[in-house]
C-alpha cells in the first residue's frame, strides 16, 4: 500500500449507507476525495467512522456505571502494549465483514488498511501486553475499568539490524496522527516538582513546588467482546503552563523562550529513557510521578464529584498498581487526603490500603525499583515526608509483632540503609496495599520466600496469587482466524465468552479428519509467515520444517544463549553425520535489547552472525535454517505466534515471573518446550506432562546450586557437544571478521555462568531431540498440539480478571 491507491470508487447511488458514511469522511473530516487520498486517509476515514458508532456505547456504558454507582476498577500502568486497534475492535463489534464489504464498494481492501495502522508503541514487553490484555477483558466482562498510563509520542525505539547488530530508531507511531483518541483539554491537572515544604506534621502542610507542568488526558476508547462495553484508556501528555515567555522571545531568546514547553514535553517523549546517566534516572521519577500524580487527582475528583464524600472512596474505587513503576502513587494520594481533604494521617492510611493493590512482576534484585533518597526528596519533598511517616507506622506495627528482629525490620523499611540511602518501591507498594499478588503459583511462591518474605511474616494474608492470562480474541480469533474458524465448525463460537468451552475439542485430538485440517491450518499459516519473511528479509524457509520459535524481550535470564548454543551444536552434529535421518527445522528469533544492555546485543549479534553462516551453508542446505527477524512488537508476534510449531519457554527456573507468551503460542497448537517455570508449571499442569517437552533444573535446584558451589567449567569440559559449541563461538567461527567478538560473553559461562546455560544444556539438547521423535511421528504430534489448544482455555485474560475482581476488587 505504499504507492498511491487508484480508487475505482463506486457511483454515490451505489453505495450502502456505511460506504456513504466512510466516503462522507473521508470528504469532511479528511478533506480528500477518492483522487486524492492516500492508503492513510482511508485509514483516517475508516476508523474516524467506526468510532461514530463506538462513541455512542462508550457514553452509555459511562453513564450506566454513573447511575448505578458502580465501584470503578483503575489499572495504573506505565506501558500499554495495545499493538494495532482496526481490526481488533471490529472483531470485538462484529462488524469485520461489514466494513471489509463497504470498503470494497469504495475500491479499498480492509485487510491492507490493516497492515497500515502503526502499532501503538506504548510497552516494552510482558507487562505492557498484560496491560493490554486485561483492558480487553475488563470491558468484555462488562467491568468498568479505566486504565491510565503515559501518551509516549515516541514509546520504546523501532529495531533495525544492521550487520547484524541492533540499531534504535525512534517510533513515530503518531506521524500520521491518531484518529483513535479524544484529547480531554478540560481534564488537565497540575503537577508539582521539587520546592519545600512549610508547616509540620500537626498543622496545616503547604508544598511549594519549584516547577510545575499540566497534565493533559487523551482518551483511547477500549471495546469488549461483542460490543458489550467500551471503557476508557487515559493516557496523559505533558504541557508547560505558559507555552511561551513573550518577553524572552521579544528580547531574542528563542529557545529560552520556548524551554518550559521542551521541558515539559521531554517528560512523555520516550519510555524508560536509559537510565544509565542521572539525568536519565531523574526524568524516569519525574514520568513515574506525574503520571501517578495526574491519575490519582484525576480519580479522587471523579470520587468527590460523584459521590461527595472522599472517605468512601475504597467503596468505589479500586487502584491496581502493575509493578511498583506507579508506586509513588500511595503517598500522592495520602498527600491529597491530608494536605487537600484534611483527613488524619491515620485515617488516610486506612483509606489508601483499601484502595490500592499491587501486581508484582519481578523478583530479579537488579529491577526492583529504588530511588536515590537525595533525589527522592529534592524532587518530592512532600512524600518524602510521608514515606518517613508511613515507615515509621509500619517500623512500629513490625516492632509489635512476634518473632521480627532486627534484620527483619531492615528488609521491610521503606528505606533501604546499606551504603547508600534508597527509597524501596516494592515495599512502599506492598505497605501501602490490601492485595499483593504473583503472576503465577510459583512466581507467588517465590515472593514469599524470597524478596517479600519479612513483608509476608508481617501480613501474612496479603500475599496471594493472581496467574496471569491472555485475551483469545487477539490471541486466536483475530491472529489465526483459520483455527478460529475450524475450532468453531468443531464446537460452536462460545470459546470466545468462554475460553474453558475450548475443553469441547479434546476428544477430536483422537478423529484424524480433524487433525488433519487442523494441521493444514498451521501449514497455510507457515506459509503465510515464510511469504512475509521472504518479502521482508529475503529469507526461504521450508514449510515443511519444525517452525520452531523464541520471541520476546532478549535477557540472560530468558536464554537466548541458551538456544544459540544448541543450534551451534546441531549445526555441528548435522555437519558430522550428514547421512542421518534429521528433522529439518526453521530457527526463529525476535526480540529487542534494552538500549543499554551490552550482553543482550551481543546476542542479537550471535544470532545474526549464526544465521549468516548456517544459512549460507550448502552442506546443511534446508536441514537448518535460522533467522533473527527485526523489530519484534505485537504485530509481528501476531504474525509468528499462529506459525509456530515449536514454543521456546526455556528461561533459568525462578527467574520468569509468568510468560504470556508462552499461552499465546499454546493456544495456537505449538507444542512448549520449556523449564519448570513461572506459567510453564500451570500450563503443564493443564495439558498434560505428555504434551509438553520438560527439561532442565527446578527452580529449587538452580537455587540450591548457586549457594553451593555450581562449577560450570565442570559441567562444560564434561560436555563435549557443549565445549564444542562454545569453543566455534568463542574462537571466532562464526565470527571471522572479529575472531574475539564472544570469547568475553563464552568465558563468561566459564566463570559464573549466572543463568546456569551450561547447566541445563545437556538436558535441553536432548529434549530437542526428544522434540525432533516426536515430529516424526505425525499422529502424535498432531493430537498434542490439539490437546493444547482444548486445554488453554484457563489461561485466558477473562479468568485472570474475574480473580482480580472477585478477590481484590470487590467488584464481582
Ligand atoms: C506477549 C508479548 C510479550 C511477552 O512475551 P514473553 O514471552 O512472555 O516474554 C512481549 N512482547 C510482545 C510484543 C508480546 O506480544
Amino acid at each position: 500500500m505504499n504507492a498511491p491507491t487508484v480508487v475505482a470508487a463506486s457511483p454515490t447511488s451505489e453505495r450502502g449507507p456505511l460506504a456513504g458514511a466512510i466516503f462522507d469522511t473521508l470528504v469532511h473530516r479528511i478533506g480528500k476525495d477518492e483522487h486524492a487520498a492516500r492508503p492513510h486517509d482511508w485509514l483516517a476515514a475508516t476508523i474516524l467512522t467506526v468510532r461514530n458508532e463506538i462513541i455512542e456505547r462508550w457514553m452509555v456504558s459511562t453513564r450506566a456505571a454513573h447511575a448505578a454507582g458502580a465501584k470503578r476498577v483503575y489499572y495504573l500502568s506505565l506501558e500499554f502494549l495495545i499493538g494495532r486497534l482496526l481490526r481488533d475492535t471490529l472483531s470485538n463489534l462484529l462488524k469485520t465483514d461489514e466494513v471489509a464489504d463497504a470498503l470494497s464498494e469504495l475500491g479499498v481492501m480492509l485487510a491492507e488498511l490493516e497492515e497500515i495502522e502503526p502499532d501503538a508503541a506504548l510497552g516494552n514487553g510482558g507487562l505492557g501486553r498484560l496491560a493490554a490484555c486485561f483492558m480487553e477483558s475488563m470491558a468484555s466482562l462488562d467491568l468498568p475499568g479505566y486504565g491510565y498510563g503515559i501518551r509516549y509520542v515516541n514509546g520504546m525505539f523501532r529495531q533495525r539490524i544492521d550487520n547484524g547488530w541492533q540499531m534504535e530508531l525512534p517510533e513515530t507511531w503518531l506521524a500520521n496522527g491518531n484518529p483513535w483518541e479524544f484529547e480531554r483539554r478540560e481534564s488537565a491537572y497540575f503537577i508539582g516538582f521539587g520546592g519545600e515544604v512549610t508547616g509540620n506534621e500537626q498543622g496545616a502542610v503547604h508544598w511549594h513546588p519549584a516547577e510545575a507542568v499540566e497534565a493533559v488526558a487523551v482518551d483511547t476508547p477500549m471495546v469488549g467482546w461483542r460490543g458489550r462495553r467500551v471503557n476508557t484508556l487515559r493516557l496523559w501528555t505533558a504541557r508547560a503552563f505558559d507555552p511561551i515567555k513573550l518577553d524572552a522571545f521579544n528580547a531574542g531568546d528563542f529557545q529560552g523562550a520556548l524551554a518550559d514547553q521542551l521541558r515539559a514535553e521531554t517528560l512523555t517523549r520516550v519510555l524508560y529513557p536509559n537510565d544509565s546517566t542521572a539525568a536519565g534516572q531523574e526524568l524516569r521519577l519525574r514520568q513515574e510521578y506525574f503520571f501517578s500524580s495526574a491519575s490519582i487527582q484525576d480519580i479522587v475528583r471523579r470520587h468527590v464529584q460523584y459521590f461527595g464524600d472522599v472517605r468512601t472512596l475504597p467503596d468505589k474505587a479500586a487502584i491496581q498498581l502493575n509493578d511498583t513503576h506507579p508506586a509513588v502513587s500511595v503517598a500522592e494520594l495520602m498527600r491529597l487526603l491530608i494536605d487537600h481533604h484534611e483527613l488524619g494521617f491515620d485515617e488516610a492510611w486506612e483509606i489508601t490500603r483499601a484502595t490500592f493493590g499491587y501486581t508484582n512482576h519481578t523478583l530479579l534484585p537488579e529491577a526492583l525499583e529504588s530511588w536515590p533518597l537525595p533525589l527522592f526528596e529534592r524532587m518530592l519533598p512532600r512524600h518524602m515526608q510521608l514515606v518517613y511517616a508511613i515507615n515509621a507506622k509500619l517500623l512500629r506495627e513490625a516492632r509489635a509483632t512476634n518473632g521480627i528482629d532486627d534484620r527483619a525490620i531492615a528488609a521491610i523499611s521503606l528505606i533501604d540503609e546499606g551504603g547508600e540511602r534508597r527509597v524501596r518501591m516494592a515495599n512502599l507498594a506492598f505497605a501501602g496495599s490490601h492485595s499483593v499478588n504473583g503472576v503465577a503459583a510459583l512466581h507467588t511462591d517465590l515472593m514469599k520466600q524470597t524478596v517479600f518474605a519479612d513483608l509476608h511474616r508481617l501480613y501474612p494474608t496479603r500475599i496471594n496469587n493472581k496467574t496471569n492470562g491472555i485475551t483469545p480474541r487477539r490471541w486466536l480469533q483475530e491472529c489465526n482466524p483459520a483455527l478460529a474458524a475450524l475450532i468453531r465448525e468443531g464446537v460452536g463460537d462460545r470459546f470466545l465468552d468462554d475460553a474453558t468451552a475450548l475443553s469441547e475439542l479434546a476428544p477430536l485430538a483422537d478423529d484424524a479428519g480433524f487433525r488433519d485440517r487442523f494441521a493444514a491450518v498451521k501449514r497455510s499459516n507457515k506459509v503465510a509467515l515464510a511469504e512475509h519473511l521472504r518479502a521482508e528479509m529475503g529469507l526461504r524457509l521450508d514449510p515443511n520444517a519444525i517452525f520452531d520459535v523464541q520471541i520476546k524481550r532478549i535477557h540472560e535470564y530468558k536464554r537466548q544463549l541458551l538456544n544459540l548454543i544448541e543450534t551451534v551444536a546441531l549445526y555441528d552434529q548435522i555437519r558430522s553425520h550428514p547421512d542421518r535421518d534429521w528433522t529439518p527445522r526453521v530457527k526463529l528469533f525476535a526480540g529487542k535489547a534494552a538500549s543499554s544492555y551490552y550482553n543482550a546485543k551481543l546476542v542479537i549479534k550471535l544470532a545474526n552472525d549464526v544465521a549468516r553462516r548456517i544459512n549460507a551453508d550448502p552442506a546443511i542446505g534446508d536441514l537448518l535454517k535460522v533467522a533473527f527477524v527485526p523489530n519484534y512488537n505485537v504485530s509481528l508476534a501476531e504474525k509468528m505466534v499462529p506459525a509456530a510449531d515449536l514454543s521456546e519457554q526455556i528461561s533459568t527456573a525462578g527467574m520468569e515471573a509468568s510468560g504470556t507468551g508462552n499461552m499465546k503460542f499454546a493456544l495456537n497448537g505449538a507444542l512448549t518446550i520449556g523449564t519448570l517455570d513461572g506459567a510453564n508449571v500451570e500450563i503443564r499442569d493443564h495439558v498434560g506432562a505428555d504434551n509438553i517437552v520438560i527439561f532442565g533444573m527446578t527452580a529449587d535446584e538452580v537455587a540450591a546450586k548457586r549457594s553451593g558451589g555450581y562449577d560450570p567449567r565442570a559441567v562444560i569440559e564434561g560436555s563435549r557437544e557443549l565445549s564444542q559449541a562454545i569453543n566455534a563461538i568463542s574462537s571466532g567461527v562464526f565470527s571471522p571478521d572479529d575472531p574475539y567478538r564472544y570469547r568475553d560473553l563464552m568465558q563468561g559461562l566459564y566463570d559464573h555462568d549466572w543463568f546456569m546455560v551450561a547447566g541445563d544444556f545437556d538436558a535441553y539438547a536432548a529434549a530437542q531431540r526428544d522434540v525432533d521423535a516426536r515430529w516424526r511421528d505425525r499422529d502424535a504430534w498432531g493430537r498434542s498440539a490439539v490437546l493444547n489448544v482444548a486445554n488453554m482455555g484457563w489461561f485466558s485474560s477473562d479468568r485472570t480478571i474475574a480473580e482480580y475482581a472477585r478477590d481484590i476488587w470487590g467488584v464481582m
